[in-house]
């Protein structure tokens, strides 16, 4: 069975009504007169722009996404979000594990599957991220870190229904330094591997890449055989630049 190809952007902590009305209008018009059925297409605003993003993308083909959530579904958690409130707000996918989450937060692996079954019990897809620091590429300890987060992160029930992985090296997001097509295949192919020998069915996961990605790298890219599409930052604040992204799916 073919995967799922998506290509989803994380608007991070960045706009406001006005701008993100706008962009989330062009994507949602420029998606639905596309009429390609792939890739899927998700935004993922800050929580204070889902409800308006959800109105301009309606039952349309763009699907709304959180870009974190706790791992309790309520309680005295001041400032958090839960995957049941993401879900309410018309959420259909949540990005857990991000980068920033796991550095800036010093959120770990635990704490991070933990996330993704509270994602799963709302019926929500999670966005497992994960990717070597630039300290662990150099040690030649990759492979390693990759693998230890995929068994300590993506919960053991996972299928292609409920989960994706993003691979993210945390040296490549936000910097412009794209990982080249050779780093790519090699840690995507041993995140399959790895998927499929713990996970029954996780062969079967879609495999985003994520880091710098931008229109003029989203067709090597996204055409790589185990990459499934793409987790898209900087370039998503950008109609153009995103849609481009969302061409250059093979679809
Ligand atoms: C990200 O934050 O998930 C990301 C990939 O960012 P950028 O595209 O800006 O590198």
């Amino acid at each position: 069975m073919s995967r799922t190809r998506y290509v989803i952007g994380n608007w991070k902590m960045n706009g406001t009504r006005v701008g993100a009305q706008a962009l989330a209008r062009a994507v949602a018009a420029a998606v639905a007169a596309s009429g390609r059925a792939s890739p899927r297409v998700v935004l993922c605003p800050p929580a204070t722009l889902l409800a308006m993003v959800a109105a301009e993308t309606g039952e349309g083909r763009v699907a709304l996404g959180g870009q974190d959530c706790h791992a309790r579904p309520s309680g005295a958690f001041t400032g958090d979000v839960s995957a049941e409130m993401l879900a309410e707000a018309g959420c259909r996918y949540v990005i857990v594990g991000h980068s920033e989450r796991r550095t800036l937060h010093s959120e770990d692996d635990a704490t991070v599957r933990a996330k993704a079954e509270a994602a799963h019990r709302a019926g929500l897809v999670a966005v497992v991220c994960v990717g070597e620091s630039l300290a662990e590429r150099e040690a030649g300890r990759t492979s390693e870190v990759l693998a230890r987060q995929v068994d300590l992160s993506v919960p053991g029930g996972s299928g292609a229904g409920d989960t994706l992985v993003a691979y993210e090296p945390v040296w490549a997001i936000g910097t412009g330094r794209v990982a080249t097509p050779a780093q790519v295949a090699e840690a995507h192919a041993g995140i399959r591997a790895r998927l499929g020998a713990r996970i029954a069915g996780g062969a079967g996961i879609s495999l985003l890449y994520g880091g710098s990605v931008k229109p003029d790298n989203a067709a090597e890219l996204q055409a790589l055989a185990d990459v499934d599409g793409a987790l898209v930052g900087g370039a998503s604040l950008d109609a153009a630049q995103f849609l481009a992204i969302v061409a250059a799916s093979p679809g």
